[in-house]
């Protein structure tokens, strides 16, 4: 274990010289760019985030455009980077900031807004606001872990109290927001999960993975449950104009908010159940080849069902909930990466 003093300055004096400092959200720093950067990046690699951030900064660069937003052209451009709860709880946040007049300082108040954990304040009061807060991102745990050689795995109780005290202790109190930055780039581009680069590494001399050769049992790992394969089928029912049917998904749970294919109830017949619930008159179904989408806690098997419709439809879907989608000229709305791919696939069919 090294003195805070003496890691600090070993992360600093790497970042001066090697830390990226040319990321869209270094730029501008403000809470709110921060805020949104650190969302977008749980979970999520920075080079998928950065085309994300822009296309979300231009079209809400402040809290207040955010807030007054439509959900739905929240989570359009959401579409793709999963994890939808993020984006709901992001307008949800701006919303509450904009109706209490000010970003709330600190990580104690930053924590009060809906989606924002004790890291991702930690990173928006380091960074953004300059004070001295600890973060404990995957990355950091990672290095911390290491370095530290922290036994059990970073999801235990014991463990993650260690692992916040160890973030606590490292962090300086001058150029917080640097030394923030550069632990989390330290992870992502060093510190990787598998063969990190301990040869070009700041903290390699005393390191206790990297001198005792265990940077592979560091952190360990939770033992493994298989996940669970859950299967579903979706309609795709076209219309006489080529359209083709969606139904939002209720506010919260997987893909809540999101608008998706109907999916068929195990045992339904599609042609009977479209002829009950929606009243449509369809084509027998063509079964599409099945494939799956894994979430974090289990593995949803897909069967795509495509089947035009053999009568106009009358037109008689609750509006909000339902919607006929115009492939040619789609509109702004969220939708589900599976989903969107099958419209694509679809839309070069007809
Ligand atoms: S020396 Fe290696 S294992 Fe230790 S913190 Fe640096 S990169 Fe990670």
């Amino acid at each position: 274990m090294r003195t805070q003093q003496a890691f600090s300055d070993a992360v600093l004096a790497w970042f001066d010289l090697h830390g990226r400092k040319t990321l869209p959200w270094q730029q501008q720093i403000s809470s709110y760019r921060v805020w949104i950067s650190e969302i977008m990046l749980q979970q999520t690699q920075v080079a998928t985030v950065i085309p994300y951030f822009e296309r979300f900064m231009a079209r809400f660069p402040t809290v207040e455009a955010l807030a007054v937003a439509e959900q739905d052209e929240v989570l359009h451009l959401w579409t793709g980077l999963g994890y939808y709860a993020r984006a709901r709880n992001l307008h949800a946040a701006a919303k509450q900031i904009c109706d209490q007049g000010s970003f709330p300082e600190g990580v104690e108040a930053l924590e009060q807004l809906p989606g924002i954990g004790r890291s991702t304040a930690g990173a928006i009061a380091a960074i953004a606001q300059g004070q001295r807060a600890p973060i404990l991102d995957g990355n950091v745990k990672r290095v911390l872990c290491r370095f530290d050689a922290v036994e059990g795995w970073p999801g235990q109780t014991a463990t993650s109290k260690t692992l916040w005290q160890l973030a606590e202790q490292y962090t300086p109190d001058a150029r917080v927001g640097d030394y923030t930055q550069a632990m989390m780039d330290l992870g992502a581009t060093l510190c990787t999960r598998s063969k990190p680069a301990c040869e070009r590494c700041p903290l390699q001399t005393d390191c206790i993975a990297q001198r005792t050769g265990q940077q592979a049992e560091f952190p360990h790992r939770k033992p493994s449950k298989t996940k669970p394969v859950r299967e579903t089928r979706m309609l795709m029912l076209v219309n006489e104009r080529g359209e083709v049917l969606l139904n939002k998904r209720p506010p919260s749970g997987i893909w809540g908010g999101l608008w998706s294919l109907p999916e068929l109830p195990t045992e339904a017949e599609p042609q009977n159940h479209a002829a009950q619930h929606w009243q449509l008159t369809i084509n027998p179904a063509e079964a599409w080849d099945s494939f799956t989408h894994t979430f974090s806690h289990y593995h949803l098997q897909i069967t795509p069902l495509k089947s035009l419709l053999a009568k106009p439809s009358a037109g008689v879907m609750e509006e909000g909930r339902w919607l006929w989608y115009n492939m040619q000229r789609p509109q702004d709305l969220g939708l589900a990466a599976p989903v969107k791919m099958l419209l694509d696939k679809l839309a070069s069919q007809l």
